[in-house]
């Protein structure tokens, strides 16, 4: 569970904070506040995830064994937790 920038209460499921986007928020279920998670998070973990992946390439080509080529997959998972899941959502502040 995430923190929700409203009401500060770990309320939002990481799938939920994954899949907001700015014109697609999710709702928290506490305060009904709208937030989401900023694109520049999604595009530094897609960054990572690529600079891991040609690491785990050239130790692929450098021992010439593709089974190091499974390692993109937690590299991926690792890049979505640290850059995506660990970064702060906005909050959508609504006014009347
Ligand atoms: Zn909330």
């Amino acid at each position: 569970m995430h923190e929700c920038p409203h009401c500060k209460q770990d309320s939002i499921t990481s799938l939920q904070k994954l899949c907001s986007v700015a014109f697609m928020p999710a709702s928290c279920p506490h305060c009904h506040g709208y937030s989401y998670l900023q694109m520049v998070h999604g595009l530094k973990a897609l960054i990572t995830w690529i600079i891991l992946s040609w690491v785990f390439i050239g130790i692929a080509l450098h021992q010439r064994m593709t089974m190091y080529l499974i390692g993109t997959i937690p590299a991926m998972m690792f890049a979505v937790d640290k850059c995506m899941l660990k970064a702060p959502m906005r909050a959508i502040i609504l006014r009347k």
